[in-house]
């Protein structure tokens, strides 16, 4: 029987998340996480599916390769280590491919030069995610492993979108551009809202809404993305937990000049201390939702500006796709936050969309249709499943070629 599993893994700077996929059934035989790498508290939590349960051990965790072998550690006291022959690959998210990276690709010494050269573009997560595929590769080096970058699903956006107004020479030396994030997601979601409809996906123009703690919207034509709200960095577009979303590029001057602040500052600022948290000193849309049922202003006037920010993204993509079939909600605010919903589309009557309160307010696991019957745009709720698309889009690169050295191995 050739093997069947394919290992996740997202690392970022101070953590890494894992899970071990079973591809015959999409089925989750591990998963886990490590935080606070580096840290004295770090700590990582582990559960098995098998009846394993959950462990976790506290205490320090000095670094990604420590922490990998703590993980490695964990999946073998199951019977689920590395070395096992069923594991047929590796998947890592990374979180920027540029335009050099359309489509997930083998790791191998030139694809990992590649991400290396686009750190000046995305210097907090492609380091961290370096860092796990380097490890990784030492404990494996004859296992196949795949890059599955978080840009590659917009690298289909037309120049018009993908271009900022700038002096093009300028934005070619800099490779500044619209690339996008979350496009894992995106792809995984339009496809499966495509299927929700009984449509296949080149069949259906939708438009996504990834609302987490980062939160993009995408727009999806016949299955492929045609414009998406985060640009050169995840900073642009809807306003986030912590992060500002668009505001006039002049803010920075201003700050700058006016307040004194170094660039570092406004950084921190507009990535860590703007967004809801900067709104009203909470991330957390249930947070919000309950000050506001109390009568707080300031959480309601974050709500406000949340919803106003996502209502002219859904807007301007009806108006760049022409047709929209369907609007579907994703990620911890877009599948559990009903208010959100509600309020997203209240008054787009006029462009199709409308919630039905009953459905709306059901909570339940799968896709679901939230629009009333009948309605000319469907709006749904759709889960994300990050690593599933991964694990897929690894196992669909190498799940024919397990164990080869198929561009694992230091050449
Ligand atoms: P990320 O992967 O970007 O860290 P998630 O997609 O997990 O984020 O979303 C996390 C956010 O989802 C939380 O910050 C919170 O605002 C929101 N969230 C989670 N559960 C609920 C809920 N039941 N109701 C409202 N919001 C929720």
């Amino acid at each position: 029987m050739s093997p069947s599993r394919v290992l996740v893994l997202n690392s970022g700077s101070s953590s890494v998340k894992y899970q071990l996929l079973d591809m015959r059934d999409g089925s989750r035989l591990a998963t886990g996480l490590v935080e606070r790498i580096g840290e004295q508290t770090s700590r990582l939590k582990h559960t098995c599916a098998a009846g394993g349960g959950t462990r976790e051990q506290n205490g320090p965790i000095a670094d990604h390769e420590a922490a990998l072998k703590a993980v490695a550690d964990e999946l073998e006291r199951d019977g689920l280590g590395l070395d096992s022959p069923e594991l047929a690959a590796i998947g890592h998210r990374v979180v920027h491919g540029g335009m050099f990276f359309t489509e997930p690709t083998v790791i191998d010494d030139a694809v990992l030069t590649e991400i290396e050269r686009l750190i000046p573009v995305a210097p907090l997560h492609n380091p961290a995610n370096l860092t796990g595929i380097r490890t990784a590769r030492a404990l494996r080096p004859d296992l196949p492993q795949v890059a599955v970058f978080d840009t590659a699903f917009h690298t289909t956006m037309p120049e018009a979108a993908a271009r900022y107004a700038i002096d093009p020479k300028v934005a070619d030396r800099y490779r500044i551009r619209r690339y996008g994030f979350h496009g894992t997601s995106h792809a995984y979601v339009s496809r499966e809202t495509a299927r929700l409809l009984g449509k296949a996906p080149e069949e259906v123009n939708v438009i996504v809404l990834h609302l987490g703690n980062g939160a993009s919207a995408s727009a999806v034509r016949g299955g492929r993305c045609v414009d998406t709200s985060m640009g050169l960095t995840p900073l642009e577009g809807l306003v986030m937990g912590t992060r500002s979303g668009d505001l006039d590029p002049a803010v920075i001057f201003h700050l700058a000049r006016v307040g004194g602040m170094s660039m570092d500052e406004i950084d921190t600022l507009l990535n860590k201390g703007s967004g809801l948290f900067g709104l009203c000193g909470d991330n957390d849309m249930r947070e919000i939702r309950r000050r506001i049922d109390e009568g707080d202003e300031q959480a309601k006037l974050a709500f406000d500006i949340y919803i106003h920010r996502l209502k002219k993204y859904i807007g301007a993509y009806c108006a760049v796709l022409g047709r929209v079939d369907a609007v579907a909600f994703t990620a911890g605010v877009g599948e559990n936050a009903a208010p959100v919903r509600e309020a997203a589309v209240a008054g787009l009557e006029g462009l199709g969309l409308a919630v039905d309160p009953e459905a709306n307010a059901v909570r339940a696991d799968g896709p679901r249709l939230i629009s009333p019957t009948g309605a000319r745009v469907a709006v749904a709720v759709v889960p994300t499943d990050e690593e599933l698309e991964i694990a897929e889009q690894t196992y669909a690169l190498v799940g024919s070629k397990p164990g080869s050295n198929h561009g694992g191995a230091d050449e």
